[in-house]
């Protein structure tokens, strides 16, 4: 578990950390070579948020520091969890 999650869970009810864990599953984050990954993951937070914001990563799959798109899967990516 990401450090960010355990400090989630430890100040957060249980109800109410499964709530912000199954939201931000809804989510995954995106780098310009197409390589996706999964924002719960990588220690991302996402709960009601709205937009489509950016964060400044290194990509494993091209190995560069890019600015990754975070979106909401498709119904289809949301299947593959
Ligand atoms: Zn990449």
């Amino acid at each position: 578990m990401a450090s960010e999650h355990k400090f989630l869970k430890f100040i957060l009810p249980a109800r109410a950390f499964e709530a912000v864990k199954k939201g931000t599953k809804q989510w995954l984050i995106e780098c310009k070579c197409g390589h996706l990954r999964d924002f719960w993951d990588l220690g991302g937070v996402r709960y009601k948020a709205v937009g489509e914001p950016r964060q400044y990563l290194n990509c494993p799959e091209c190995q560069k520091n890019t600015w990754h798109k975070i979106r909401e899967k498709t119904e289809a990516e949301k299947l593959q969890v």
